[in-house]
């Protein structure tokens, strides 16, 4: 983990998932995100310790473990308050519902591991709890409430609004919950006017332009994509199996779960754009296309 001063008030932890700091005064900081675990969290710590600061506040942007993983240990060691709104509370005080959510039912072991069920902390609703100096704003589409924030630096923490061009080259498919949202956002980023874009897992940016149009080139493409895999009426399992034979993916339960919430996502996104639809026959469900 490596400490960045991007601005007077502004600092960040280049990490998997990068750890935004600001600086209220000589000692008290912010936090935004947490990271993976509470390894992430420990080395947090650390950090902070060097610098001698004091954690005031945690913001997490959404609730995705890898964003909360280190909240607890941060929470317990330093007692601060963890700022966040709508559902990402809700998660974040229970984090079972992650894995239920993503399985659509009780979760089974193997899904219940670090990556994708964080440790429980307590939260504090973000509304004007906010230090002087910070701002937050929607970010909906990848996870349900998802905020970013602005500091008084001029300077963007995006969460993952965006993801970078490795990201997408490898894996194709990214988290997404709500399509329509996660375009919506998308088009929001192309009015913002900052000096430095952080999303939680691609290198810190002055220019977000040619990312944003390849999140969304590649969303239009796995819309038609699985649409097009709809021409015959198939099954959510088909279409699942031939998503990750097109892209080239490999399947295990984390997999699984991730990237087939994604899919469902995408085939209730193309049914309410009037595109797919289904029919129940032999007592399985069918998606096809609309007007076939
Ligand atoms: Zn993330």
């Amino acid at each position: 983990m490596e400490l960045i001063k991007v601005g007077e008030k502004t600092y960040y932890i280049k990490n998997p998932t990068n750890i935004g700091i600001y600086l209220l005064n000589d000692k008290d900081i912010f936090l935004i995100d947490t990271g993976n675990d509470k390894e992430a969290g420990r080395k947090i710590l650390k950090i902070v310790d060097e610098q001698d600061w004091n954690v005031k506040g945690i913001i997490t942007t959404h609730s995705n473990a890898d964003h909360i993983g280190g909240n607890k240990i941060i929470q317990d060691r330093t007692g601060c308050s963890i700022y966040t709104v709508g559902i990402e509370k809700c998660f974040t005080e229970y984090p079972i519902l992650e894995s239920s959510f993503l399985y659509g039912g009780y979760p089974f072991k193997d899904i219940k591991t670090k990556f994708l069920l964080a440790k429980e902390s307590k939260v504090t609703d973000i509304e004007n709890n906010l230090p002087e100096g910070l701002e937050y704003f929607k970010l909906k589409g990848h996870f349900f409430d998802m905020i970013g924030i602005k500091t008084s630096d001029d300077i963007y923490f995006l969460a993952d609004s965006l993801f970078s061009s490795e990201t997408i080259t490898k894996y194709h498919l990214f988290f997404i919950y709500d399509v329509k949202e996660y375009l919506n956002t998308l088009e929001f980023l192309k009015t913002l006017n900052g000096k430095l874009f952080i999303p939680s897992h691609v290198e810190a940016t002055e220019n977000i332009t040619d990312l944003i149009i390849l999140n969304e080139n590649k969303i239009n493409e796995i819309s038609n994509k699985i649409y097009e895999i709809c021409s015959t009426p198939k099954t959510f399992e088909t279409i699942l199996k031939e998503v990750f034979e097109y892209y080239n993916l490999v399947m295990n339960a984390g997999q699984y779960v991730l990237v087939g919430s994604t899919v469902k996502s995408y085939l209730s996104y193309l049914a309410d754009e009037n595109r797919l639809t289904y029919e129940f026959e032999n007592n399985q469900m069918f998606w096809k296309q609309k007007d076939n």
